[in-house]
């Protein structure tokens, strides 16, 4: 098999990234030019500097930020990423796709995006907390259940969110569950919030082959990355009758021709930190995984992961993007020449932010679904979102990701046109 080529003239930049796909999607929808000038500008991100004390004594300054990008259709949404190379540019791009995820499976939320320049790996719990809590206390002002409610993204957790809702409760006088969500069960998260994103991608999946007359029954699938996403994407495509033939994470790859068997494989990938070494099983190359021959290729790990040196070689029929970003502009062209379907991430990847509002209402409410509940609902949102987004994309004779992107500027346009600019 091929070597996954280098990189080349493409650039990387998530910020040009979703600039240039609000800007396609506005010219297909001839979007009012005063509408896409508001859209292309976050409506605030701020910078801040969040002092912590280290377990040596030291005390260290490090940087975050959180961008508000917008808000005309409900409080502001998005993760917070605690990651080395977390930049103010990276962190307006999700908080971009945040805002028009929100829109697409229309749930009341605008986007947002949080990050601190550090290295959780290196850090003590202690500092993490120290860190969370005093970023937490500086954003105070901004925060809330009903101006922004944070999530768990790259390097952060249950854990994490406990601590922002616990400092932003004891700040307040009562406590505050909905400011966050993602939170573990006894502080108010939602039972299936978890499995949500990889829940999301096998329902969006599953409907998808449907809606273009065919059945999700014995086809096969590659995965990329086995971690929150992927593995749920794993466990339940195959429990839908797919055959979930290669996987890969940082560890390596595996392949069977016959289907991995996922619940043994999520057990041994959770003892061993990764799949790599799994008996009985054929390893695979990473970038080998991507140019198998096989129905639905996953990409569930990084953005940027198919980009314009190795576009050529793929020989998937779908591509349905699990993280966010993971086709590149230039990729994008090269695949839709080559007549591959790219389900794109907003819509692909929106069961966890879906999941995340019904955490929300159920705090708001004081009430705790069940989890048959939780996933009927999101199975119903996503389903109507692909369904509307296939029916977009027929009515502006364009591609999904396109549609994905007009469908969700629409809703916005909506409400931006009932409530007026101010002054
Ligand atoms: P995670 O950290 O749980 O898992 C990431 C996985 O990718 C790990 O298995 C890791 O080993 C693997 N990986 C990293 N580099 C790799 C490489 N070079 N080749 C192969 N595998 C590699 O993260 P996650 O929460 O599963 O998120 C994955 C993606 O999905 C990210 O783009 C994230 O922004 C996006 N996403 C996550 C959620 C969510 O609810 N967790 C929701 C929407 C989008």
């Amino acid at each position: 098999m091929k070597e996954n080529k280098p990189q080349t003239t493409e650039t990387l930049n998530p910020a040009e990234m979703a600039r240039l796909q609000l800007e396609k999607a506005a010219k297909v929808m001839n979007l009012d030019p005063g509408l896409l000038e508001i859209l292309r500008h976050p409506k605030r991100v701020v910078e801040v500097s969040i002092p912590v004390r280290m377990d040596n004594g030291e005390i260290k300054v490090f940087t975050g930020f959180r961008c508000q990008y917008n808000d005309f259709r409900g409080p502001f949404k998005g993760g917070i990423r605690f990651h080395p190379q977390v930049t103010k540019e990276e962190v307006i791009a999700l908080a971009a796709w945040m805002t028009w995820k929100c829109a697409l499976v229309d749930i009341p939320f605008g986007g947002a995006k949080g990050g601190v320049i550090c290295d959780p790996t290196k850090m003590s719990q202690g500092e993490l907390e120290r860190l969370t809590r005093r970023f937490t206390y500086t954003l105070m002002p901004l925060l809330g259940p009903d101006i922004d409610i944070p999530a768990p993204d790259v390097f952060t957790g249950e854990k994490t969110m406990a601590w922002i809702m616990d400092t932003y409760s004891i700040f307040q006088g009562y406590n505050a569950p909905g400011v966050v969500t993602g939170k573990s069960l006894m502080i108010g998260g939602s039972p299936g919030r978890r499995e949500a994103t990889g829940r999301g991608v096998s329902i969006v999946a599953r409907k998808t082959l449907e809606l273009f007359g065919e059945s999700l029954e014995g086809k096969s699938v590659a995965i990329q990355g086995f971690g929150n996403v992927g593995s749920f994407a794993a466990k339940f495509l195959s429990e839908f009758g797919a055959r979930v033939v290669a996987i890969s994470d940082v560890t390596g790859g595996v392949y069977q021709e016959e289907g991995l068997p996922i619940p043994e494989l999520m057990a041994y990938a959770k003892e061993s930190g990764g799949v790599a070494g799994f008996p009985g099983v054929r390893p695979i190359r990473n970038e080998d995984l991507l140019t198998l021959p096989v129905d639905l290729l996953v990409p569930a790990a990084l953005e940027g992961q198919i980009h314009e040196g190795n576009a050529h070689d793929v020989r998937a029929r779908y591509i349905v993007e699990g993280a966010n970003g993971p086709v590149t502009p230039r990729a994008d062209e090269i695949l839709r020449e080559k007549g591959v379907h790219i389900v794109p991430d907003i819509l692909a990847n929106a069961g966890g932010v879906i999941v995340s509002y019904f955490e929300w209402v159920q705090d708001k409410t004081g009430m705790a679904w069940e989890v048959e509940e939780v996933n009927r609902r999101l199975q119903t949102k996503l389903e109507r979102a692909t369904v509307e987004v296939k029916e977009t994309a027929e009515r502006y004779q364009t591609d999904w990701r396109t549609a994905s992107y007009i469908l969700a500027i629409e809703r916005i346009q909506e409400v931006y046109e009932e409530r007026g600019l101010f002054p």
